[in-house]
């Protein structure tokens, strides 16, 4: 009996030195464990994931509160909700100006920006061409070119009137038709960021379908590695890495929505110009900025200008820097990031940074 006692009592003691060894253990690692979550919001993918030292409750109501944030985002500046406040510009177009919150006045007031800066090569008013292409939804076609003609003669970004004052905005012709998609995520990824800084989260990595803001770095180092995406590959393929911190990430690249149609591949960035989709030796173009509503604006718009004329509109922005990646796979760098990009596949070529060479 005493025996079978003092036995228990070995066991007794093993169990409890193990769970205690376990708590020990899974305390020490519940830091080094990124807290991931991940939900759809404005027509794509969004992943939030923190490295800071979180407990569950925290972590999940950061998260619910980032959804929220991000559902409002959607509801006022998406072409897709009926009533959000950018269908009601669309609707009133060529009837009265609507007044709308401070959000969205900042986000068209931003678009315009990047309108005038690549002189309509970048157009918020181009919502009549996607439309009428619908790439990236099912009803993706090719159309006539009589209904691109007629279509593109609706797309003029200096037909927005916007009132500061009364935070109004005016399409001064009727059928014309706001696209917020080529800057609405940036403009969504600053503010996660802003919630995120606020709640004293340090380490994170945003991801709003390619829009990535990288907030700190990574354990153990002063910054962030984030991979390139290789245009020709499935995601998740890397053309190289772009090391940064407190930076975003944004790019935009022919891969990203697009059909095939008789062997050729028609995607989402289109031309004002043309009506159809931009034709350059591009293949993508990722923005580093500090913020990532210039880094979406400025990602589609140095898509749509090209290499060099897209590398020549960079020079002339301060703290702005790209990884231009070509259909015959060389990838351009600009001077910034001379030490902070490491290409990763052999198939590609870096060339010097885009001022040394020659274009
Ligand atoms: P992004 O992925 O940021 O380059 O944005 C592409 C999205 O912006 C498309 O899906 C359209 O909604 C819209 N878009 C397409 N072409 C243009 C353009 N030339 N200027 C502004 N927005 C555009
Ligand atoms: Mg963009």
């Amino acid at each position: 009996m005493l025996k079978n006692g003092k036995k228990y009592g070995v066991i007794l003691l093993f169990i409890i030195f193990i769970t205690c060894l376990y708590s020990f253990f899974s305390l020490q690692n519940a830091g080094d464990t990124p807290k991931s979550k991940t939900g759809l919001f404005l027509g794509t993918v969004i992943n939030i994931t923190i490295y800071d030292e979180l407990s569950e409750h925290e972590f999940e109501n950061i998260c619910a509160n980032i959804f929220k944030c991000l559902e409002e985002i959607e509801d006022k500046m998406s072409v897709n909700i009926e009533d959000s406040e950018i269908s009601k510009i669309n609707k009133n177009a060529g009837i009265q100006s609507v007044t709308v919150s401070p959000e969205t006045f900042y986000v068209v007031n931003k678009g315009k920006y990047y309108c005038e800066l690549s002189d309509g090569a970048f157009d918020i008013t181009i919502g009549p061409l996607v439309n009428l292409w619908g790439i990236g939804s099912e009803r993706a076609n090719l159309p006539s070119k009589e209904n691109i003609s007629a279509t593109i003669k609706h797309i003029d970004y200096n037909k927005v009137l916007l009132d500061e004052g009364n935070n109004s905005i005016y399409l001064m012709q009727d059928n014309m038709r706001l696209d917020l998609g080529a800057i609405a995520k940036g403009y969504a990824a600053d503010v996660v960021r802003d919630y995120l800084i606020e709640k004293n989260v340090e380490n994170a990595i945003i991801n709003l379908g390619g829009n990535i803001y990288a907030l700190g770095s990574r354990a153990n180092e002063d910054h962030w590695n984030i991979g390139i995406q290789n245009p020709v590959e499935p995601r998740g393929a890397y053309v190289g890495i772009v090391h940064v911190s407190n930076k975003s990430v944004v790019t935009s690249g022919i891969y990203e929505r697009y059909f095939m149609h008789e062997d050729k591949r028609y995607h989402h960035i289109l031309s004002p110009f043309t009506g159809y989709p931009v034709e350059n030796e591009l293949a993508s173009v990722s923005i580093v900025a500090d913020q990532a509503i210039d880094g979406d604006g400025l990602s589609t718009t140095t898509f749509s200008l090209g290499l060099k004329n897209g590398a020549n509109l960079l020079e002339t922005i301060e703290g702005v820097d790209a990884i231009f990646i070509t259909k015959n796979n060389e990838v351009y760098i600009t001077s910034g990031l001379k030490n902070n990009f490491t290409l990763k596949n052999s198939d590609f070529t870096l060339k010097k940074t885009i001022i040394d060479e020659e274009l």
